[in-house]
């Protein structure tokens, strides 16, 4: 009687260790999927300045007058009324920087 009770108590034991051990792992999985999301939260406000920094220099003009200016892309050269070339290199950077 006495052996078994001794018995109980290492099983008890060793059932407590394993429950703090799967604590302690979900915990550690816990701050991971934290630091993932932030990470991605950092990755996206990254990808939105970029996009922000595109969108700001899409259209240039060479000229001080407004009503005499032209726009034009910096990298394709085309007017702004015919749009961007098909090989556009800001519209490609563009293209790699969109959140799917
Ligand atoms: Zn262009």
């Amino acid at each position: 009687m006495a052996g078994s009770m001794e018995g109980l108590r290492e099983d008890n034991a060793r059932l407590r260790a394993r429950a703090a051990a799967q604590d302690s792992r979900i915990s550690d999985l816990e701050d991971d999927a934290e630091r993932l999301a932030l990470l991605a939260t950092f990755a996206n406000l990254a990808n939105a300045r970029l996009r922000a920094a595109l969108g700001a220099v899409e259209w240039t003009s060479d000229s001080t007058m407004i009503e005499m200016s032209v726009m034009t892309c910096p990298w394709c050269l085309q007017h702004q009324a015919d749009g961007h070339a098909p090989d556009c290199q800001r519209q490609a950077a563009l293209g790699l920087a969109e959140v799917e």
